[in-house]
């Protein structure tokens, strides 16, 4: 039987070390779980200002293919957690030590961008 869409997309707990600074671990009420790195919901951030300068990147390596296997990343501190509080039952908002706060990550979100290789897998 299929598992139904509700129950992928929710929460049976969840942790998020903003001290220790190890991320956020999610068990999911189908059983899987998840663990993300503040780096990597950074770099996620559903907010419109990261969604923009994602697609400004993207449009750039389409322009010249040379700019994103040839161009070393730009230096910058990784971006670490301040804190982190529920945004009632379904996500999550993070301030971020860069200054952004802006990203609020539903679990929805939160679920498909699951960097475990059976989500990834599934996602191609
Ligand atoms: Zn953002
Ligand atoms: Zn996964």
């Amino acid at each position: 039987m299929p598992i139904p869409t509700d129950l992928r997309r929710k929460p049976a707990s969840g942790k998020i070390h903003v001290s220790s600074g190890a991320g956020v671990d999610i068990a999911w009420a189908d059983g899987h779980s998840s663990h993300y790195d503040f780096v990597y919901l950074r770099d996620h951030c559903p907010c419109a200002t990261c969604n923009d300068e994602r697609e400004k990147k993207e449009s750039l390596a389409d322009a010249s293919p040379a700019f994103q296997s040839s161009a070393l990343p730009m230096f910058k501190p990784k971006p670490r957690a301040q804190s982190a509080q529920a945004v009632g039952q379904y996500a999550i908002q993070i301030s971020f030590s860069d200054g952004h706060a802006t990203g609020i990550y539903s679990y929805d979100l939160l679920r498909t961008i699951c960097p475990c290789s059976e989500c990834a897998a599934l996602r191609r």
